[in-house]
């Protein structure tokens, strides 16, 4: 029955930052995708609103692979450089918290790194091809910074500072020039340009940092910006495809890597680029630059500052699935804001239920068969028109909430092949990540780390009252429902694909 998919498959098209327009993805390198996403500073917890950061990367490292291209990924993880503010004021954020801790910068740096690699794998976001610590390539920093100091750096007391007037169209990405991006940033003494950024921070006479190197500049410590210029340069080569990150780095951290990629292309080629437009992709360091929109809570919780945040542990601790958290993020675009609310958790993850029954509900019929089958794979005339439909909006910038929507298709279709529906299901769940083939049903119930009673005892409940509701027993069901919820359980019955649920309040 089956007839070839048509050849016809839409080219992926992303939001490039820099140009403020959608491009065809073209690979510097055929058949290969190149990506470096900005990771975290790693001095205290992610909240959920970084999480949506990389939950965004993966699922455009996981299209990539889906539009058959052999993907390169690059994840970081600052542990030195990161000041409390972008620009360069205040402290390293790691060495202050290593202080407020008693703790070495290097236990701080591993126990944060650890939770963030909690969360990523909780969140079923696919391991990168490599982590980059950023410690590990000082001394690559310090040579990249030596090959740029003479043309576009300058010496102060403080430490070594590029002059953003020596490269063509500075701040373009932050549109600086014309929309608010300079008047965020705090002046330094003796910066030439309230732009200027540090390269290599001097450690102030007198004073010992947990974190020092010696340098061409003195003892010190490298910036952020240099960190992730080196990083991505070292492991992807310049130029490569994508950079990602959120959406505050458009402002100040990616101009500023920008800027150091194209004074070393500069210094690297002898190409005077000063004369060359920005967007040339071999000065840029990367042809396309992908910032996800922010996360928000009206309370002001997604910020770390505010002393109580949102961790993905606290969701995980009210009991809901962090899966539920990933389906959120997919339901709304990644360059439009997303809010977060429990309503909107607690709706996302009925709707990840659903799937997962209904996807359960084949599995019975087909365990054992391979699924393992490529999304080009010749399709029935049932699915090719919605394994296209799925790929197109995929392409076209990620639209995930479309792509969810369509996937919801083939999950409610009847009468088809089980084994065909259960593949087509696998195939797009290789990108959007939601594990619906093998997340258990019972653990996407609200089930608070609070709750005392045990699931046997809920379902023993359950059970009798199931057996009196078969014999018409009203008063006795009623009674057992009371029963449980007077020990927080809510039974949610009568719902076709859910059936008898029931959830713990906390
Ligand atoms: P940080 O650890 O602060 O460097 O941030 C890690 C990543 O999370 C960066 O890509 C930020 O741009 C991104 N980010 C920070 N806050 C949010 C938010 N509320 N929503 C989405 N992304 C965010
Ligand atoms: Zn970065």
């Amino acid at each position: 029955m089956s007839e070839p998919q048509s050849d016809h498959t839409p080219p992926l098209r992303l939001f490039n930052s820099l140009t403020r327009q959608l491009e065809d993805f073209v690979p510097v390198h055929e058949g290969e995708a190149r990506v470096y996403t900005c990771g975290p500073t790693v001095y205290n917890y992610p909240h959920i609103g970084n999480m949506r950061a990389y939950v965004f990367a993966d699922v455009l490292g996981r299209t990539l692979s889906f539009k058959g291209y052999k993907l390169s990924h690059v994840i970081n993880i600052t542990d030195v450089g990161h000041l409390t503010d972008d620009a360069d004021a205040g402290e390293d954020k790691l060495e202050k918290q290593a202080s407020r801790e008693a703790k070495s910068i290097w236990d701080i740096a591993r126990h944060y790194t650890e939770a963030y690699w909690a969360d990523i794998r909780a969140l079923n976001i696919r391991e990168p091809m490599q982590w980059s610590i950023a410690t590990d390539y000082v001394p690559q920093m310090i040579a990249f910074a030596e090959r740029i100091a003479a043309a576009h750096c300058y010496e102060l007391d403080s430490g070594l500072y590029f002059d953003v007037s020596t490269v063509a169209d500075y701040g373009r990405l932050a549109r600086a020039a014309t929309e608010e991006g300079e008047g965020r940033i705090e002046q330094v003494d003796g910066k030439r340009h309230p732009a200027d950024f540090a390269i290599w921070r001097k450690t102030p006479p007198g004073e010992k940092r947990q974190m020092e190197w010696d340098s061409p500049w003195g003892r010190g410590a490298p910036g952020w910006h240099l960190e992730c210029s080196v990083m991505s340069g070292a492991l992807l080569g310049f130029p490569f495809d994508i950079h990602t990150g959120g959406i505050d780095h458009r402002e100040i951290h990616h101009p500023n890597e920008i800027a150091q990629n194209q004074a070393f292309v500069e210094a690297e080629r002898g190409c005077g680029c000063a004369d060359l437009a920005l967007d040339v992709p071999a000065h840029s360091g990367a042809k396309l630059w992908m910032h996800n929109n922010f996360l928000v809570e009206r309370s002001g919780k997604m910020s770390k500052s505010s002393g109580e945040f949102l961790r993905l542990q606290l969701l995980i601790d009210k009991g809901y699935h962090p899966l539920a958290y990933r389906l959120m993020c997919l339901q709304a675009h990644y360059r439009s804001e997303l809010e977060f609310s429990w309503e909107g958790l607690g709706a996302a993850l009925v709707r990840l239920k659903r799937m997962v029954m209904a996807v359960a509900a084949h599995q019975a019929v087909v365990l054992g068969e391979s699924l393992a089958r490529s999304p080009k794979a010749a399709w029935s005339a049932k699915f090719a028109p919605l394994l296209d439909r799925f790929d197109a909006s995929i392409s076209d910038d990620l639209n995930t909430p479309v792509a969810l929507t369509v996937l919801e298709e083939v999950v409610a279709l009847k009468r088809v092949d089980p084994n065909e529906k259960l593949a087509a299901i696998a195939a797009m769940d290789a990108v959007l990540g939601l594990n619906l083939l093998t997340v258990d049903r019972q653990d996407l119930r609200i089930r608070p780390k609070s709750a005392t009673i045990t699931e046997a005892e809920i379902e023993a409940i359950l059970t009798r009252r199931k057996e009196a509701r078969a014999a018409r027993d009203f008063a006795t069901s009623d009674a057992l429902r009371d029963e449980l919820a007077a020990k927080g359980v809510e039974v949610m019955d009568g719902d076709a694909v859910l059936g008898w649920e029931w959830k713990l309040g906390e």
